[in-house]
């Protein structure tokens, strides 16, 4: 039986291997550094089903959103937006648990899962048809083939005790954008009582002291109760194949530029890796990602450049568009939403970059 090996074992590495599964013809092993799968959490477990992804299984959901409260200062004066989706699309999860419910269903497929276990592309690729490098940003395959990375952020982020009710029973995440650095800070609410409250994107200075900063400003003042951080890998990598490897997820460098989503496309990219492979037809795999996910990572960077270069624009925008989880979803909905204020659209036209 061909053997196909999977470096990493999160969201990615999981998708890729249920896909590969489609198909009884191959034997998969997964190899994770960490003890346990899910564990440690990086991430705000915001998860949203872009493209065609399906609703998270109940019972990993901890709160269904309905809106965001986009937060941003004019002129030192706070502003308050409140943007919704035209449907039900964005859930705060429990992402290990979600882990280890992908990993579960992995097994009974009989894939097999080395958790403590560091992998190497030079020991795999003598026994492997294909490997899916689904380590993350470094991944592996850039330490071994030496290339690098493009405009990798940083973030931060504690989990939370203290009353968020009105956040959660609101069903609302709140980003704040401030004009002195590029990225955002966020509060996504878990239960009633806990929230993941995080920042990402400072070019410079200590992201604790930021955090700190904003936990003050925002009233926050509870236990926090984990810590966690990672890099944000925001611009998709010129090649997404190296000899027999395909890259995923934040391997493939395919985080949102903007947003720091990263779960649906680590997601989708795993699904189309294994589609390729099952047809042993590997390299349109690139074309096929971007087409798929590209149009939403092209409005990421659209609008993170207008945030970066143009903040009062950004602004504007957001006060005068009418705005919903939709419009990034394509560059298409975005410049239509813009068609009633034409001078935003030429600005933003000029602006464009990918
Ligand atoms: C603070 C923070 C908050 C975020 N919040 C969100 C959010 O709310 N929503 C969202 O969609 N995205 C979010 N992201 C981004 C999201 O977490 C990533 O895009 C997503 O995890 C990518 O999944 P992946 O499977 O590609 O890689 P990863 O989740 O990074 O997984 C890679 C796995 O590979 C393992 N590994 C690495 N090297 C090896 C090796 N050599 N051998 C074996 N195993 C290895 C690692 O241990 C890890 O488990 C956030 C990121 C950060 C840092």
């Amino acid at each position: 039986m061909m053997h196909i090996s999977i470096i990493g074992g999160s969201v990615g590495g999981l998708s890729s291997a249920l896909a590969l599964k489609e198909n009884d013809g191959y034997d998969v092993t997964i190899y994770e550094t960490h003890e346990e799968i899910g564990h440690p959490l990086q991430c705000a477990e915001g998860y949203l089903a872009a493209y065609e992804l399906e609703v998270p299984p109940r019972k990993v959901i901890d709160c269904t959103i309905h809106s965001c409260i986009v937060r941003t200062w004019q002129n030192g004066v706070r502003k308050d937006r409140t943007i919704s989706s035209e449907k039900e699309r964005m859930w705060i999860i429990d992402r290990p648990k979600y882990e280890q419910l992908l990993a579960n269903r992995c097994e009974k497929l009989g894939v097999d899962i080395q958790t403590g276990r560091r992998a190497t592309v030079r020991e795999l690729k003598r026994e492997s048809e294909y490997i899916i490098d689904a380590s993350g940003c470094y991944s592996q395959t850039s330490k071994e083939y030496g290339f690098k990375y493009e405009d990798v952020r940083k973030a931060l982020q504690y989990t939370i005790e203290d009353d968020f009710s009105e956040y959660y029973e609101g069903k609302t995440i709140v980003m704040g954008y401030e004009p002195h650095y590029i990225g955002y800070y966020w509060i996504f609410p878990k239960s009633p009582k806990k929230a993941n409250v995080g920042i990402g994107w400072v070019d410079s200075g200590d992201l604790h002291a930021e955090l700190k900063r904003i936990l003050e400003m925002e009233n926050i003042e509870g236990n926090i109760i984990n810590k966690t951080g990672g890099n944000i890998p925001c611009k998709p990598l010129k090649r997404f194949t190296y000899d027999n490897i395909l890259l995923v997820g934040d391997a493939a460098g395919l985080a949102n530029s903007f947003t720091a989503e990263g779960m649906n496309n680590a997601i989708i990219s795993g699904r189309i890796a294994a589609r390729c492979i099952l047809k042993h037809s590997i390299d349109g795999y690139r074309d096929m990602v971007m087409s798929k996910i590209g149009g939403r990572l092209y409005v990421g960077r659209l609008m993170r450049n207008i945030r970066e270069n143009r903040y009062q624009m950004f602004c504007d925008g957001l006060e005068k568009l009418d705005i919903s989880f939709e419009t990034l979803d394509s560059p298409y909905r975005l410049y239509r939403t813009m068609l009633t204020r034409p001078s935003l659209l030429i600005r933003t036209i000029m602006l464009r970059t990918i």
